[in-house]
Parts: structure tokens; C-alpha cells; sequence
């Protein structure tokens, strides 16, 4: 049964978008079968992934406005060997238009139903905002992933998410679970960046995944390159740390399910 986690910070920059593509990437690599939903109007997953996001034929917009199928929509050629659902400008428009179409909350959801069973995983790049599409995303998954730097203010931010995630929890998706917390672009020489990291595992816990990803340029180089950082440089502790989290998520499921 196919695994839905939306990757979501009403804050941006904090790594969002470079954890789906370097796990769904890493994920692939396992031989999983991953899909990665762009909902961001940015796109930058989309180029990330070696797709041009002004090339597509359809995008997350026809998917969850249009109601076209799933099988028109899906992009199979990526260099990250993962499925893609693009985003570009489009989705912009898919946020405005979601408010008058009905059952606005659960069109995601409904997309998914029929093929999700075909994933092993399926990530959702959310916008840095909560808006519709975050609530799709929201409504759509079975946990929330969240990528955060550790610094001076993200506990706040935090706190401000988990309140939303419970609120929405209560309304349209009562079963939604946190995935995990994970602290991105650490340095381990920065005072700050260690208490606030000390901070989150005695509020969290376990929640709190073990692999830390490190601030490394060839994650800040390989999209532009259209590639995961895997394919771009191997050797690089940005790929080898996304390809551990893949590890630690592998593992971590498998003892779910030994304890289930
Ligand atoms: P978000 O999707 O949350 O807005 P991104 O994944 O786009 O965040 O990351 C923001 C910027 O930081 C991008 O330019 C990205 O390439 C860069 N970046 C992300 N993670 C790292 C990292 N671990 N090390 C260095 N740069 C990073
Ligand atoms: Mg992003």
C-alpha cells in the first residue's frame, strides 16, 4: 500500500523542495516505486527532476481543477527515475479556482485513490504557504514531512504548523500523522544551529529523524543542472545524506510493520 507524505514549512527556503527530489530519488535508486507531486506554482521540483516546466502538457493544475486523469498528467521520464506531476505558473490559477469548485478539500485525495496503490511512495512538494493547495496536499497524505533549519525562530514556525496540522487533522483528515522533523542546511560548528537542534529532540523525540543533511552546494548546484544531487555527484555529503534518510525511512517502516 502506497505511502502519501506531504513535505510541508509555511516557510520557504527551509529545504522543502530539495528533500523530495533527493529522496524521491534516493527512494527510486532502492527500486521503490516513488512519485513526486509538485504543488508548488514555482516548479522548481519540476526542473529539479530534468523536466521543463514551460514544455509540459499538463501540470498538478489539470489534475486537480481539470479533473483529468491521473495517466494524462503523469510525467515517467525523469532523470531522478522517479513519476512527476509538474507545476509551473498554472497552479497559480488551480489555488483560485479550487474555491469554487466542489469538495475543494479532497480533490488531491481523490486523484490519488486509484493509483496510489502503484507507489510505494508519493511525496508532495507543498508551496510555502497554507493555503488550498497546502490542504490538499494535507488532506491527500497520510503523514506531514517537515524540513527545518535550526535556527533562532523555527520552533515558533514549528508550533505554528503543528497547530494548523492539528486543526486540519480534526476537519478533513483525522488520520494524518507526523512523519518526522528534519533538520536541514546544519552546520555543526554553529552554537545555534545545536541548541536549537537539542531544543527539537527534547520536544519531539523520535520525531526527530537521526540523519541531519548538512549544508553542501552540490545541493544547492544540482537543479540547476536538472538533476538529483545523486546524479550530479555522488560523492557529494549533501547525496550521501538524503540517500541515509532514504535508509532510515526504509527501516523505520519496516519495524512499524514488525510491531504491527
Ligand atoms: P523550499 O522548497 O523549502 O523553499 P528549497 O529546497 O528550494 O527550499 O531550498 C532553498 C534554497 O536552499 C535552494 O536554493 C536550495 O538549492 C538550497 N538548499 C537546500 N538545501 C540545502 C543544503 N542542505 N545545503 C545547501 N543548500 C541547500
Ligand atoms: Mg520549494
Amino acid at each position: 500500500m502506497g505511502r502519501v507524505i506531504a513535505v510541508a514549512n509555511q516557510k520557504g527556503g527551509v529545504g522543502k523542495t530539495t528533500t523530495c527530489v533527493n529522496l524521491a530519488a534516493s527512494l527510486a535508486a532502492t527500486q521503490r516505486k516513488v512519485l513526486l507531486i509538485d504543488l508548488d506554482p514555482q516548479g522548481n521540483a519540476t526542473m529539479a527532476s530534468g523536466v521543463d516546466k514551460y514544455q509540459v502538457d499538463a501540470t498538478a493544475y489539470d489534475l486537480l481543477v481539470e479533473e483529468t486523469p491521473f495517466e494524462q498528467v503523469v510525467v515517467t521520464d525523469t532523470t531522478g527515475g522517479y513519476h512527476l506531476v509538474a507545476a509551473n505558473g498554472d497552479v497559480t490559477a488551480a489555488e483560485i479556482k479550487l474555491m469554487e469548485v466542489f469538495a475543494r478539500e479532497v480533490r488531491l485525495r481523490n486523484a490519488l485513490a486509484a493509483v496510489r496503490d502503484n507507489y510505494d511512495f508519493i511525496f508532495i512538494d507543498c508551496p510555502p504557504a497554507l493555503n488550498l493547495l497546502t490542504i490538499n496536499a494535507m488532506t491527500a497524505a497520510d503523514s506531514v514531512l517537515v524540513p527545518m533549519q535550526c535556527e533562532y525562530f523555527a520552533l515558533e514556525g514549528l508550533t505554528a504548523l503543528m497547530d494548523t496540522i492539528s486543526k486540519l487533522t480534526a476537519v478533513v483528515n483525522a488520520d494524518l500523522k507526523i512523519e518526522g522533523l528534519l533538520r536541514t542546511m546544519f552546520d555543526p560548528r554553529n552554537r545555534l544551529a545545536n541548541e536549537v537542534s537539542q531544543q527539537l529532540k527534547k520536544h519531539f523525540g523520535d520525531k526527530v529523524y537521526r540523519t541531519v543533511i548538512p549544508r553542501n552546494v552540490r545541493l544547492a548546484e544540482a537543479p540547476s543542472h536538472g538533476r538529483p544531487a545523486m546524479y550530479y555527484d555522488k560523492y557529494s555529503s549533501g547525496a550521501k545524506a538524503y540517500l541515509a534518510l532514504a535508509g532510515e525511512i526504509i527501516r523505520r517502516d519496516e519495524l512499524a510493520r514488525e510491531q504491527a
